[in-house]
């Protein structure tokens, strides 16, 4: 058994990774502080199961304030999850918020490692480090030119990473995340607006061209890539790998899987495209395959179809449809 510490484990990504940390008998201590960004409840109740497991233990703290070096103790692995996620609000929010959690609270998580001396950290990078890329699918080697604000404190966060493993021998391994959905997704997301518009009637609001591109990738594919940079012997210090699901598809495309699943037109109001949306995502997977021998196992409506029936059943909401969409067989991964 090992044991690993997790910052931002009430998040969206956090949270699921300590669920499959835990079914995996390892000790868990989870690190968060709740920042209002979107509804702290919903922090809470990603927990909540967790909170029943002898082998997971919530820090409520800060990491800037938090006594990290202590906090890290036995553990052999620090993913680190925490940040402030949001590309539209990077301009709207403040941007000194964007800078506390995703730079300094960074150099916080891997000063304490270095100080530590024997932890890998997993950092949690982001597509939005490649802006509007001058090609596509886009590799880890291309130049990274962040459109928002959020990307260039992500993009700064990742350099830390890498400086770190190379000035002090940090194990540090940066993972560039490609918009990730499934249960838990954080509310202000296209897919969850989608979903809540398609099962409560509202309006859902497409910013952007129809045609905006993602490289959508499923929580448990990511989960499953953090796992494993954790925990592959011999990665070079500050190595960079993209995460992303391999198939690429339009929002037009999941909002008619979303209303395949649900049964029930979608109101869609068009809105032009936002300062920092980019028009397409897409990343070359192959590194992260080679040095991880990880892959993307989940195809994309199958994966919206679990974000759906979680979504349904939290908001206790059953038809027909639904229930039908529930007995289905698991269909196969894709290979
Ligand atoms: P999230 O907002 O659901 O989770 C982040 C968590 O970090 C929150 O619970 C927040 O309270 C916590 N946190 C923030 N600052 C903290 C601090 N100083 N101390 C302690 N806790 C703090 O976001 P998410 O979608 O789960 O994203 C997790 C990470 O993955 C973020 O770093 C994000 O930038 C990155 N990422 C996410 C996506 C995506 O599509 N969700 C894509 C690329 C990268």
């Amino acid at each position: 058994m090992f044991k690993a510490v997790v910052t931002g484990a009430a998040g969206f990504i956090g949270s699921t990774l300590c669920r499959a940390l835990l079914a995996e008998d390892v000790e868990v201590v989870g690190i968060d502080k709740f920042t209002p960004y979107y509804w702290p409840q919903r922090k809470w109740r990603n927990i909540a199961d967790l909170q029943m497991n002898p082998r997971f233990t919530l820090v409520h703290d800060d990491l800037a304030t938090a006594d990290l070096v202590s906090l890290y103790g036995d553990a052999t692995v620090v993913f680190h999850l925490a940040g402030q996620p949001g590309v539209r609000t990077s301009w709207s929010t403040g941007f000194d918020e964007y800078v506390t959690e995703n730079v300094l609270a960074t150099q916080c998580v891997l000063e304490a490692a270095r100080e530590h001396g024997d932890v890998r950290v997993v950092y949690a990078s982001s597509s939005s480090v490649y802006g509007n890329a001058e090609r596509y699918p886009c590799r880890e080697t291309d130049r990274p030119a962040p459109f928002s604000p959020y990307g260039v404190t992500k993009l700064a966060g990742e350099h830390l990473a890498v400086l770190y493993a190379r000035n002090y021998g940090v194990s540090t391994v940066s993972l560039r995340f490609f918009t990730v959905y499934g249960p838990s997704q954080r509310p202000e997301m296209a897919i969850a607006q989608m979903i809540d518009a398609a099962l409560k009637g509202n309006t859902f609001n497409l910013f952007a061209a129809r045609g905006a591109v993602r490289d959508f990738t499923y929580v448990d594919d990511i989960v499953r890539a953090v796992i494993l940079a954790g925990r592959t012997p011999d990665l070079p210090p500050g190595l960079v790998l993209n995460v992303c699901g391999g198939e690429p598809a339009t929002m037009i495309d999941v909002l008619e899987y979303v209303h395949g699943i649900v049964g029930e037109d979608i109101p869609v109001d068009l809105s032009p495209a936002m300062p920092g949306d980019v028009l397409r995502t897409g990343g070359d997977n192959r590194l992260a395959r080679e040095a991880l021998g990880w892959r993307p196992t989940t195809r994309l409506f199958d994966g919206v179809l679990q974000q759906v029936l979680w979504r349904a059943s939290e908001l206790g909401l059953s038809t027909p449809r639904l229930d039908g969409w529930m007995s289905e067989p698991v269909r196969p991964l894709r290979t």
